[in-house]
């Protein structure tokens, strides 16, 4: 104590006589103001300074975000750049609606209900012509993602077993017993997948989205608890947009952490670096949507512990693969339970699950972190009410066939279909090394794999090959596509046949490296250009009312078409 005092001393003393200054130099301007005069100057002072902190640090969005917004929003309000947006707007909304009519048929849209109601066979061929209305066959293998697997013979288990489950809803568990177990017992299994205990629980919800949704509400409210006001999760560029959904939901603000841009991992560094007081929530993915890299979760991990911070493995995508990897003989570093930290993991049953379609799982380390995705009304005059999700009512039948998917599968189905989808996306890899102009981003180990180009547009190449019907999905930041592989291109031949298109069109590319995109292509390229999101905003809002369009431009007679001559 003695030597720290003899430390400070010498600057003490040297502060004092300025502080003696400030002293009389603050009496002297006060000395004329009456003491009411000198509460009311203070109390307005400290509304000010706490304005301007507010206004600063306490907001969902950083300065330069909100500066940038403001600024767009004014420049946009000037008449001449009004008129172009407003005039570019429409013309644009009405070509999105003219490419949807085009593939309605020739009989319009139903703008109300049939007077009479149709009979099962009018119904089944008016469902006929529906499905024509389809023009690319997913299941030759064409597609990214979208169907995962397409197996007639589970397409028959599935649909047998929606219709044994159609009426029932685990909202009422007394009612049906039968849902309510089967819902514990998936959540059960995929709980053990990720190699967690006894203590381990969480529940099914309607998706990927939904699950993130939830852990995040979860863990606001959590955070909420301990005091944090305005708490934060932290994730990586290239985790789901869900997690940018949930925050705009919830009201919490969310860092994006920059990625290695070598191995396309997340800057585990720059993730501490982001941490604060009012962090609740770190997230890593396994594997990413975007290029489809398993982010470092033992370090995320270790990171969570350190700090106290709760961390997610977002395993939408990878959930019903990665469970299988080691059986199927491929080694990855471990991203579930296992890792200490780990508090939280999602897992799509919908996707390489082969579930339908509106099913996924939320698992938590324990119920101390569950119980916040609850929500129960106590007080309401229906009844004490209580859901685990965000839906009320729920399908039953979704349960019970997601069940059956994974029945029909088991671990031995899971890990042949792992075993099929990650050697066929490693072929492809490989190949497409080979091909000169392109290049394979980070080193893929799971089932996804996202191309880039220094030497021509890679949009140029996705254009031509949506030509020969191949559908890949479009990537920004860095301009890139993907083709996520599911158990359709792994059948004989799909896998050969999309190397040797690609190759054939890049030759093609190389030939002429700095053309011009047009087509889809050029969307995507401009999209990110465009330095006004806002203005990127309104435009995909024009995509989303346009696929809502009932309107082929004409007045529609007695406002039935087709079914009800
Ligand atoms: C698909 C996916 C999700 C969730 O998507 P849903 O469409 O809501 O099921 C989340 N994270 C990743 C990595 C995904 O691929």
């Amino acid at each position: 104590m003695e030597d720290v005092v003899k430390v400070v001393r010498p600057y003490i003393d040297l502060i004092l006589p300025y502080l003696e200054e400030v002293r009389v130099a603050v009496n002297n301007v006060c000395s004329n103001l009456e003491p009411w005069q000198i509460i009311l100057i203070t109390v307005v002072f400290t509304l000010i300074v706490s304005w301007v902190y507010d206004f600063l640090f306490n907001q969902e969005e950083s300065l330069v975000q909100r500066f940038k917004k403001a600024f767009f929003k004014y420049v946009k309000r000037l008449p001449i750049i009004k008129g172009r947006i407003d005039k570019e707007m429409i013309k644009y909304a009405k070509e999105l609606e003219l490419g949807y009519n085009k593939g309605i048929g020739p009989s319009g849209y139903l703008l109300h209900l049939p007077k009479k109601g149709l009979t099962a066979d009018d119904i089944r061929r008016e469902l006929q012509n529906y499905h024509s209305m389809v023009h690319t066959d997913w299941s030759k293998g064409s597609v990214s993602g979208a169907v995962y697997s397409g197996d007639p013979d589970l397409t028959r288990v599935l649909t047998e077993t929606y219709g044994t489950f159609a009426w029932t809803n685990p909202l009422h568990p007394d009612l049906f017993p039968d849902v309510r177990k089967m819902e514990a017992e998936i959540v059960r299994m995929c709980c053990s997948l990720f190699h967690g205990g006894p203590e381990t629980c969480g529940t099914m919800t309607s998706g990927g989205t939904e699950s993130i949704l939830l852990a995040c509400l979860g863990y606001r409210n959590r955070a909420r608890e301990k005091g944090i006001k305005f708490p934060e999760i932290i994730v990586p560029v290239t985790v789901h947009a869900a997690f940018d959904k949930a925050a705009s939901i919830f009201h919490m603000k969310i860092t994006h952490i920059k990625i290695d841009p070598k191995t396309m991992m997340v800057d585990v560094k720059a993730m501490r670096r982001a941490i604060n007081k009012n962090t609740c929530l770190l997230v890593g993915s396994a594997p990413h949507f975007p290029h489809g890299i398993i982010d470092p979760m033992e370090e995320i991990g270790k990171l969570g512990l350190k700090y106290d911070i709760p961390v997610h493995t977002d395993c939408c995508l990878g959930g019903f693969l990665i469970p299988f990897m080691e059986k199927a003989g491929f080694s990855i570093p471990p991203v579930d339970f296992r890792i200490p930290g780990i508090t939280s993991i999602s897992a799509d049953t919908h996707k390489y699950g082969f579930a339908p379609k509106g099913s996924s799982v939320i698992m938590y380390l324990n119920r101390n972190y569950r119980k916040y995705q609850w929500f129960i009304q106590t007080d309401w005059p229906g009844g004490v009410y209580a859901s685990p999700t965000l839906a009320g009512s729920r399908a039953g039948a979704i349960i019970a066939a997601c069940w059956a998917a994974m029945m029909y599968m088991g671990e031995d189905g899971y890990v042949e279909s792992t075993k099929k989808i990650i050697s066929t996306t490693r072929y492809i890899v490989q190949e497409l090394r080979k091909i000169p102009g392109i290049e394979v981003l980070g080193e893929p180990l799971m089932s996804l794999v996202a191309i880039s180009s220094t030497s021509f547009n890679i949009f140029r190449l996705s254009d031509a090959l949506s030509e020969r019907k191949w559908m890949l999905n479009p990537l920004q930041f860095p301009s890139s596509v993907h083709l996520c592989v599911t158990l359709l291109h792994t059948k004989q031949g799909v896998a050969d046949r999309f190397i040797k298109e690609v190759r054939e069109i890049t030759a093609e590319l190389m030939k002429d490296k700095d053309a011009k995109c047009d087509g889809m292509g050029a969307i995507y390229g401009m999209a990110q250009r465009i330095p006004d999101r806002s203005l990127v905003h309104e435009i995909v809002s024009l995509f989303l009312d346009a696929s809502y369009n009932t309107n082929v431009g004409e007045p529609v007679k007695n406002g039935v078409n087709g079914i009800n001559k």
